[in-house]
C-alpha cells in the first residue's frame, strides 16, 4: 500500500493533465499520490476528481520555491493546507508573476543565441500553468537546439550558463510559517540535492524544524545516500515525517511515478498534523 507524494501536471513543468497523473499512478499500482505542482493549487479539483472515479487516494499540495537569506534554493511541499487562506494564495500568486517576468528575461537572453521567441515559449505552458525553466527547455526542443528538457538544463538553463536568471523568493522559514498558517504540513523536498546547487546545513535544517517544519523528503532520487541517512537522523531527532517520493513530471524527466513511495503510515501522520484541507477517498 504505498503512495506517492510528490507529482506534477501540466498546472506546472510536468507534461500530463492532472487526471493522467492519477492514472499513471493507478497504473503503477499505487494506492494514493499527492498532486504538489509548483506555486499553484490550480490542478486539484482535476485530479480529486480523477482520484474519485479511480477509487485512489488524493492528497492535494503544492511545492514552493524558496530561498534562504545566503542564496540556497529549497524546494518546501505543503501537504493538505487550506486553499483559500489569504496570506498563502498571496505569496503563491507574487511567485507567479516573478516566474512570468523570470522566464522571460531568460527567453531574452537565450534569444540572443537561439531562434527561441516568448510566443514560441508560450505555446509550451499549458492554460492556468506556472511556467519555469522546463517550458524554456520545451521551446529549445520545439527550435532544435537540444533533444530533452535534461540537455537543456545540463547545456544552458542551469545557474552556472549566461542565461540563467535568478528570482526573488520567500524564505522557507517564512514558506513553512505560512503553510501551518493554512493548516498545512510542510515537508523540505530532495533537501539534500546536491547536484542541483549548493544544499541547506544542519543548522539551517534545525532552524526550519524550530519554524514548524514536520518532515522531509529521504527518499528521492537526487538525494544521494549519505545526504539520506543525515536526513534521516534529523527526522530521527525531532520525530519528523520522513517521506520518499518520485517527483514525477510525465516525460518531462526520467522519473518514473511511483519509483520511491511513502506506506499509509506517513500518509496518517501526514492527515493527522492537517486542519486546512482533508485528503480524499479512504486509506
Ligand atoms: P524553475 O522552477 O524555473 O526554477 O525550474 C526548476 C524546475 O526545472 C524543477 O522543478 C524541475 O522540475 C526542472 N528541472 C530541473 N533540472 C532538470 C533537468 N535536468 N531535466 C528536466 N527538468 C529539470
Ligand atoms: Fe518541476
Ligand atoms: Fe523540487
Ligand atoms: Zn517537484
Amino acid at each position: 500500500m504505498s503512495f506517492d507524494l510528490h507529482t506534477h501536471s501540466m498546472i506546472s513543468d510536468g507534461t500530463e493533465p492532472p487526471a493522467e497523473v492519477v492514472a499513471a499512478a493507478k497504473r503503477a499500482g499505487l494506492r494514493g499520490l499527492a498532486l504538489t505542482d509548483h506555486d499553484t493549487t490550480a490542478g486539484w479539483t482535476a485530479a480529486i476528481e480523477a482520484a474519485q472515479a479511480l477509487q485512489l487516494v488524493l492528497i492535494p499540495g503544492m511545492e514552493m520555491t524558496t530561498r534562504t537569506d545566503d542564496g540556497i534554493s529549497v524546494h518546501l511541499l505543503s501537504y493538505l493546507h487550506d486553499p483559500a487562506h489569504v496570506g498563502l494564495m498571496d505569496a503563491i500568486a507574487t511567485a507567479r508573476g516573478g516566474r512570468v517576468e523570470r522566464a522571460k528575461r531568460i527567453c531574452e537572453r537565450l534569444a540572443e543565441d537561439f531562434p527561441i521567441t516568448w510566443e514560441i515559449v508560450v505555446e509550451h505552458v499549458g492554460p492556468d500553468a506556472t511556467i519555469g525553466r522546463p517550458h524554456l527547455a520545451d521551446a529549445m526542443v520545439a527550435v532544435g537546439v537540444v533533444a530533452d528538457r535534461s540537455e537543456a538544463f545540463a547545456k544552458y538553463l542551469h545557474p552556472g550558463t549566461k542565461y540563467y536568471v535568478s528570482q526573488e523568493n520567500i524564505t522557507p522559514i517564512e514558506a513553512i510559517r505560512l503553510v501551518r498558517d493554512a493548516g498545512g504540513v510542510p515537508v523540505i523536498a530532495h533537501a539534500m540535492a546536491s547536484a542541483r546547487g549548493r544544499t541547506v546545513s544542519v543548522p539551517q535544517l534545525e532552524q526550519m524544524v524550530e519554524a514548524g517544519l514536520a518532515g522531509v523528503e529521504v527518499w528521492h532520487r537526487d538525494n544521494p545516500e549519505p545526504g539520506r541517512r543525515l536526513l534521516l537522523d534529523l527526522a530521527a531527532r525531532h520525530d519528523l515525517i520522513a517521506t520518499g517520493s518520485s517527483d514525477y513530471h510525465g516525460t518531462g524527466k526520467p522519473n518514473r511515478i511511483g519509483e520511491n513511495s511513502s506506506p499509509t503510515s506517513v500518509v496518517e501522520r501526514i492527515i493527522s498534523e492537517a486542519t486546512g484541507s482533508p485528503a480524499y477517498g479512504r486509506l
